[in-house]
């Protein structure tokens, strides 16, 4: 990695809608999503996951999943 390309990298956290806290490095701060590898069917192998607009049908129909 090139010294002086990348802006404010930094310590951060990202935190999950499933109240998952994951520390990492970036250029943002206080990151906020809605799924991570703590509570993502793919990682998880549960589906649990709430269907929002129908994302999840799309995404199983798509790799023909059930
Ligand atoms: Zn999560």
């Amino acid at each position: 990695m090139k010294e002086g390309i990348h802006p404010n990298y930094q310590q951060t956290t990202i935190k999950c809608a499933c109240g998952n806290v994951i520390e990492t490095g970036s250029t943002k701060q206080d990151i906020r999503v809605e799924v991570c590898s703590k509570c993502h069917p793919f990682f998880t192998g549960k589906q649990k996951l709430v269907d929002t607009g129908g994302r999840v049908a799309k995404f199983n129909a798509k790799f023909g999943l059930k």
